[in-house]
């Protein structure tokens, strides 16, 4: 009797989902830095030099990279080096899309920045590891070929509705969601607060107004 071994069990399906886990939060630290101007209620304007770039992505990528550290042979781009921050807000715009609500949502722009940036599966480095982006790719296009593959993969295994974006009002965060039931509605506690304290003031408004006419 031939006995069957399920390859992903070998080769550990953690391994896949914490990579795709890691790579789908960068894309969530990039758009949210460098793509969206409506945050927890403010309205802030997209950072437009190098300089304002650098300085709405550095804390984000320091908090991503604390709790999400590379596994060995992840085949990530590097970690270190100044990424350039023009290439990297023009891939935060093409992967903002994925995170709207809608099947196809997205597809198109991330298909069209996994051609730009170069993104193939292949084996590189010592020992041989998979990766996404091109073993020439820079910092900059590593992260959007790795980001995008991510994005890539969630949706197309009938995932993309865990690609989210904060249901407050006034703020457009978005957000990776890891719930069971992909149940997750807003951006952080601040907005969960927000929205709640305004559905308590409409509750109360609600009856009084309608005594009135
Ligand atoms: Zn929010």
């Amino acid at each position: 009797m031939a006995v069957t071994i399920d390859v992903w069990r070998i080769t550990g399906q953690s391994q896949i989902d914490s990579y795709v886990g890691r790579w789908a939060e960068l894309a969530v630290v990039l758009v949210n830095a460098l793509a969206v101007d409506h945050a927890q209620g403010r309205t802030r304007p997209l950072p437009a030099t190098a300089p304002e770039r650098l300085a709405a992505l550095e804390p984000a990528l320091a908090d991503w990279r604390e709790r999400h550290p590379r596994a060995p042979g992840d085949g990530g781009p590097p970690d270190t080096g100044p990424p350039d921050t023009g290439r990297l807000a023009e891939a935060a715009m093409a992967l903002r899309p994925a995170f709207l609500a809608g099947p196809y949502a997205g597809v198109a722009e991330l298909n069209a920045l996994l051609v730009r940036h170069g993104a193939v599966p292949n084996l590189h480095g010592e020992p041989p590891v998979l990766a996404f982006h091109a073993v020439e790719a820079d910092v900059a296009g590593a992260m959007a070929a790795d980001a995008g593959t991510a994005l890539a993969m969630v949706i197309g295994v009938g995932q993309g509705e865990r690609l989210a974006s904060c249901q407050a009002t006034g703020c457009e965060m978005v957000f990776f969601d890891v719930t069971r039931n992909a149940s997750r509605r807003f951006c952080g506690l601040a907005c969960q607060n927000r929205a709640k304290a305004a559905a308590y003031r409409a509750r109360r408004a609600g009856p009084a107004k309608k005594s009135t006419t």
